[in-house]
């Protein structure tokens, strides 16, 4: 019977993944660890480090009740039942593998940590379940485990720890609809008991029939990679198709649509992923799909690496296809002329900027010398400044943004940018008015009655674009 759970990692997967099991869980004792004492601090207070709607919530209700949040690792790690090591696991910026695999050292440190304060265990005779809850490359719980046993873990059925692997799947913006209603909770590890200790926590509020188990530790790890590689092909199978459905005439948003409701592609009417845009961005999905890549590299697979890389390849074509028919509409030139951008975050509904197509068609404009003001709901005027090295301008609002622009680029969905006034925009704007919408959000024909000349990526071109000199 499982009465504490810890979590090393205090987190944007550690605070709001504990925070739900604890509000699931009441008979369950959870405490959420971290070397970072201003991180811990956070969490006790009433301004949390993570931002995530329903968060606060769900922390307040817990808190104090079955919930705590604490720099005294080796305490409460000594004390669980399960440990959760939810650490981060940052991509390499120097040394092998640079730039593509994964910075084990915080979770070594945590692995040794574990191993340091349990030793205890192998003499109570109780073994302690490992979780391995940080996005790792293939096999590295069996690194974790080698760790354990060369710490005096005891093995087999005497083993003083179970290593299994379940891997967080949650995304930002929508992490605690995710953690509350999750698509599936997998898990892998070899013991079944360990294995069923841990379905028997998330049975609390996950149906059992989304609860997914394999004996497969490294099947658990690779699916994590996998589905974000997944799911980032899948964004730009849509963008590549984008790119001849403006060639021939053809709009991506129907091609989309018809394609997604084939069942075997799956995700339905609108299939999720399948839209079309100026390139997919986020903390995960390049990270993830070059260290897939950089796994079939060590593992003498290069086609399957050359096939992941292309991935990528073709979204930093898109985020350059994009520049490129910006620049080539506004007659070739952008220099000394203003571009308002719309939306600078990876994604509506957050703050994030990590990998954001907004920071490289800044960049490409700034480089071709156009005066770039930009406008985000949610980003702050300090982050935009930092990704763009500060070459660029930063507007209040949408309106200041495109106050005497020659063009408006629409780079991030947020729901604002379908409802402005674009009448305003329209009259505070040079002539002709451009838009290059980057995420299909604005009424296209709308806009053109009013008077824009209007790009929408993968929808039939403006009549007004077509037959200028194209840009290399
Ligand atoms: P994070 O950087 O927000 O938090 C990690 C925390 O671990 C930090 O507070 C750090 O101080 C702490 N830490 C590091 N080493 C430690 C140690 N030895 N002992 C105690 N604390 C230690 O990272 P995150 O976003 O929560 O990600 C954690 C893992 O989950 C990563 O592998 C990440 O790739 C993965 N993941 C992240 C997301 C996401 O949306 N952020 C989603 C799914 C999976």
């Amino acid at each position: 019977m499982v009465k504490k759970i810890c979590c090393i990692g205090a987190g944007y997967v550690g605070g709001p993944a504990m925070a739900v099991m604890a509000l699931k869980c009441p008979s369950i004792e959870v405490a959420v660890v971290d070397v970072s004492r201003p991180r811990i601090d956070a969490w006790n207070s009433d301004r949390l480090p993570v931002h995530e709607p329903g968060l606060d919530a769900v922390v307040r209700a817990c808190r104090g009740r079955n919930l705590s949040f604490s720099s005294d690792v080796d305490r409460h790690v000594a004390d669980a039942d399960i440990v959760f090591v939810s650490v981060n696991t940052p991509t390499k910026s120097r040394g092998l593998g640079a730039g593509l695999a994964a910075d084990l050292a915080y979770w070594e440190s945590a692995a040794r940590m574990v191993a340091a304060a349990s030793r205890s265990a192998t003499t109570t005779g109780k073994s302690k379940i490992i979780v391995e809850k940080s996005s790792v490359p293939v096999r590295t719980a069996e690194a974790m485990e080698r760790i354990l046993l060369a710490h005096g873990g005891g093995e087999g059925d005497d083993a003083a720890f179970h290593v299994v692997s379940n891997p967080e799947f949650f995304s930002e913006g929508t992490a605690m609809r995710d953690l509350l209603c999750p698509d599936r909770v997998l898990i892998g590890g070899r013991d079944r008991d360990a294995v069923r200790a841990l379905v028997d926590v998330y049975a609390h509020w996950v149906p059992e029939d989304k609860i997914v188990t394999t004996t497969s530790l490294c099947s658990a790890e690779l699916s994590k990679l996998a589905a974000n590689a997944f799911l980032a092909q899948r964004v730009t199978s849509a963008n590549a198709i984008s790119a001849l459905c403006e060639a021939v005439g053809a709009d991506v948003s129907d091609v989309s649509r018809a394609v997604g409701m084939d069942h075997r592609v799956g995700g339905g009417v609108g299939g999720a992923f399948l839209n079309a845009g100026v390139g997919f961005g986020g903390p995960g999905f390049h990270r993830d799909v070059l260290r897939l890549a950089y796994a079939c590299d060590c593992n003498g697979l290069p086609e399957a690496a050359e096939y992941w890389r292309q991935v990528v390849a073709m979204n930093e074509y898109q985020k350059s296809r994009f520049v490129r028919r910006v620049v080539s509409s506004m007659f070739g030139t952008v220099a000394g002329k203003k571009v308002a951008v719309l939306g600078f975050a990876f994604k509506k509904g957050v703050a994030d900027t990590r990998d954001s197509p907004a920071i490289d068609v800044c960049r490409g404009l700034v480089g071709d010398r156009a005066h770039v003001s930009v406008y985000d709901p949610a980003v702050s005027e300090k982050q935009i400044l930092r990704d763009t090295a500060a070459k660029v301008c930063v507007a209040r609002d949408a309106y200041e943004a495109a106050e005497g622009a020659h063009g408006l680029c629409v780079l991030t969905e947020w729901d604002e940018f379908r409802t402005l006034d674009y009448q305003r925009i329209f009259d505070g704007m040079q002539r002709p008015a451009f838009v290059f919408d980057g995420r299909n959000v604005v009424d296209v024909g709308k806009l053109r009655e009013i008077g824009f000349v209007v790009y929408s990526v993968g929808k039939p071109l403006d009549p007004w674009l077509k037959g200028l000199p194209a840009v290399a």
